[in-house]
């Protein structure tokens, strides 16, 4: 029955005179999302608002689906759409929405109109009390509630009338490409596709690198970390998608590193390499899927000697985190389950039986200078021989 929706938006609200690119950005990520899907879609800013109007037969439930996949909306309003043909018109059309949305009329209600059409000849207050005097009229078991109503029927006069009470939860956060790009290292665990979903649900735009060490990892491994970049794009738009053959590093710094360093070591060439192709890439930072304690290598001194080797920013969304909460994530967007396919890890295979929890950085750095040799050379090799995977 509906042929629009209003799109409400919470934060972008604020941004004063810059608002419009808000809003312009929200505009086109709706457009794309909405493109995936049956129908002709027409998508347009009125003062404040965006509207989404329907101008074919389309399939409700699956447009719902695509707009709750958008970052910047907070709600969902399908509505009438009505040309102003006088109040008796009006009073029906009202009636028919009730009767047609609620097949129990034992609610609480109130009317809520705005009148941003100053020459409706009814003020907001008259319409609020004549709607609802015919409302009570039709439905004597309604009764009218206007602190906390069960149903805020509201009346929006523009050029057309928009009639709406049901508000559909959007994901809230801010619009695609209204904050730069950031590099996201995505392995195929649980946390790091959950890290760049929430990275991108504050605007911003996504690569992803993977870290592969063939034939240590296998194709399938690659294969569960490509599902997992589509998975979070559904959400974050198209990822790039760099594949970097870390085999030749690992084996360099297993054979010339003392063991228990080893992945303290690995994660510092990781986020090193990361950092470089988040420059060449126009990135503006890198975002992981760490948290405080999780693992051994994730203690704060662990993370500090991550930390060191970059000077761009490194985004952890997940650093409070208890692992509960990430998989609740997890699994609202749709990754746990290919996250806990058993595929070993480049980590998992060098891993040490002991490793550091509490690295000394001096330390880390005085094992590093035993691969001065060849180091330099490895990482400059890992980053030319990167693939990229436009993921969708
Ligand atoms: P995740 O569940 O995201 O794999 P984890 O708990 O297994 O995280 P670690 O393996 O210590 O933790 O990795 C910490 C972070 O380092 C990951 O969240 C991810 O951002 C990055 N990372 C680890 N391994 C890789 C890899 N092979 N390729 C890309 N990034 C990686
Ligand atoms: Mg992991």
């Amino acid at each position: 029955m509906f042929k629009a929706f209003l799109i409400k938006y919470a934060e972008i609200g604020t941004k004063g005179k810059n608002r419009y690119l808000f809003e312009d950005a929200l505009v086109r990520r709706i457009k794309e999302v909405l493109r995936e899907i049956q129908g002709d879609f027409l998508v347009r800013k009125e003062q404040g608002r965006i509207f989404v109007e329907c101008k074919k037969e389309y399939d409700y439930d699956e447009a719902i689906g695509c707009l709750q996949r958008v970052f910047g909306i907070s709600g969902i309003c399908p509505v009438l759409k009505l040309e102003d043909r006088g109040f008796e018109e009006l009073s029906k059309e009202v009636i028919n929405y009730i009767e047609s949305i609620y097949s129990d009329k034992h609610k609480t209600f109130k009317v809520n109109a705005r009148r941003a059409r100053k020459n409706y000849p009814k003020t907001s207050m008259e319409l609020n009390c004549d709607l609802g005097e015919v409302i009570l009229d039709e439905y004597p078991e309604m009764k009218v509630d206007v602190h906390k109503p069960e149903i805020v029927l509201n009346i929006e006069v523009r050029e057309y009338i928009y009639v709406y009470s049901i508000v559909i939860p959007g994901l809230g956060g801010m619009p695609l490409g209204t904050n730069g790009k950031s590099m996201l290292l995505l392995s195929g665990g649980i946390d790091s596709p959950v890290a760049g979903y929430m990275i991108a649900k504050r605007g911003v735009e996504l690569e992803a690198v993977y870290f592969h060490a063939p034939p240590y990892t296998s194709e399938r491994a690659k294969q569960k970390v490509v599902d997992l970049a589509k998975q979070v794009a559904r959400y974050s738009g198209p990822i790039r998608l760099h594949i970097v053959n870390f085999t030749e590093i690992q084996l360099y710094i297993y054979e010339k590193c003392p063991h228990d360093e080893l992945t303290i070591i690995m994660r510092r060439y990781m986020m090193k390499i990361a950092e470089q192709l988040a420059k060449d890439n126009n990135a503006l930072g890198l975002v992981t899927g760490e948290s405080i304690g999780q693992v051994a290598s994730q203690t704060v001194k662990g993370l500090a000697a991550t930390n060191e080797v970059c000077t761009m920013p490194v985004f952890r969304p997940l650093i409070a985190f208890d692992k509960q909460d990430i998989v609740d994530i997890a699994l609202k967007i749709d990754t746990y389950e290919t996250s806990i396919l058993p595929y070993e890890d480049c980590c998992t295979i060098f891993v040490a039986k002991h490793p550091v929890t509490k690295p000394n950085i001096n330390i880390i750095k005085r094992s590093e200078k035993n691969l001065a040799d060849g180091i330099d050379a490895m990482m400059e090799t890992a980053i030319h021989t990167t693939e990229v995977i436009e993921v969708k």
